[in-house]
């Protein structure tokens, strides 16, 4: 026996790649590739370094606030994490303590079985079908939770809501959570079920449409009694989550919504417009309705496209993983990077 004998051992999340290199089109984590709104960037001019002394706002009521009002909600129905990523660990270890297995799709975020692992969660993997659908009756099933993305990553589809109500309703015995990550590019957020059911989490971030991944904010909102079991815990581990530029600057980005809804707007158009050019070429996706296209192609193996992209400076993301294992995850950038990506693919596809 050794030290390490009582070690809490886990596999990590494998983050997509962040080169290094400055000089190539970055398609590979589903960053936004247009800047915050002009008032974040105000704000951070106007930041008072002197402020930086002290702590910042344990409740992050700034921010709280302006997203109660934003999404009209109670602030009391509002949590703040240092992107979802901590908000969905935070939930999980919250929430999933029944000891009965969570139900999660087979394909979606990889992270899920990270944090269930990290906290012994016993968990499922409830197939998608041949088209990555989900089927509700595979959730209605005795349960110590669900978590689905809606739209889903990384296929980018998204499931109905009358769906994802069918499961919210029953399992009222259970937490619900809907990682909303990419529901701005043309989802439908479960927010209006909030009304209707107290078992629903839905967790959304600042680091896509909001273009925002580096300042890491994330939020979820739920009814009042499930957010205060939420702070519960994070006061229990952290008080102090979100810094001070986070703060300010995510309370700016969700003051300017014609900004918002605008940049949302030009990543729609823009993936819309890719979907015609990437089926013109032998490709086929699901439906996307975030800022990311899964696509396989009808000849040339997703592996080899992977490399020789990268090998041109044009980073998309790979999944070595079982039934996934053909396909590229590519993000949508601006039209100028689309168009370089496409001309080359159109190249390459010529002679391979
Ligand atoms: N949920 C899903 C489905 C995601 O794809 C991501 C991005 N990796 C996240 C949550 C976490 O994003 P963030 O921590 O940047 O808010």
């Amino acid at each position: 026996m050794s030290w390490d004998s009582g070690v809490r051992k886990v596999v990590p999340y494998t983050p997509g790649e962040q080169p290094k290199r400055t000089d190539i089109i970055k398609l590979n984590t589903n960053e936004c590739p247009y800047p915050p709104a002009p008032g974040v960037e105000e704000k951070l001019a106007a930041m008072d370094m002197d402020s930086f002394r002290l702590y910042p706002d344990p409740e992050a009521s700034a921010l709280v606030n302006v997203l109660a009002e934003y999404y009209q909600v109670d602030p009391e129905q509002v949590f703040v994490g240092i992107g979802s990523d901590d908000v969905l660990a935070m939930a999980f270890m919250t929430f999933f303590n029944s000891g009965k297995p969570i139900l999660f799709p087979d394909i979606t975020y990889s992270f899920y079985d990270v944090w269930a692992e990290l906290y012994r969660i016993p968990y499922q993997r409830v197939p998608l079908d041949a088209e990555f659908r989900i089927h509700k009756e595979d959730y209605i099933a005795d349960n110590g939770g669900i978590v689905i993305a809606n739209p889903n990553a990384p296929t980018g589809l998204m499931a109905p809501l009358s769906e994802i109500e069918e499961i919210i309703a029953a399992n009222r015995d259970s937490v619900v959570i809907v990682d909303e990550a990419y529901v701005d590019f043309g989802g439908e957020s479960a927010l209006p079920l909030l009304k209707k059911y107290d078992n629903l989490l839905v967790v959304q971030t600042f680091s896509k449409s909001r273009s925002m991944a580096g300042m890491r904010i994330g939020f979820a909102i739920g009814n009042q009694r499930m957010i205060g079991y939420l702070k519960d815990a994070k006061f229990s581990f952290n008080s102090y989550t979100m810094n001070r530029p986070s703060l300010e600057m995510g309370t700016a980005a969700v003051t300017d919504d014609a900004y918002f809804k605008e940049t949302c707007g030009k990543i729609i158009a823009t993936r819309e417009r890719i979907k015609k050019e990437l089926s013109a070429l032998g490709f086929s996706f699901p439906d996307s309705r975030t800022n990311f296209i899964f696509a396989t192609h009808e000849r040339v193996p997703a592996r080899e496209l992977f490399e020789a992209l990268k090998a041109e400076g044009i980073f998309v993301r790979y999944f070595d993983k079982p039934r996934i294992d053909n396909y590229l995850r590519i993000t949508i950038g601006t039209d100028a990077q689309m168009d370089r990506l496409i001309a080359f693919l159109k190249d390459y596809l010529a002679v391979h």
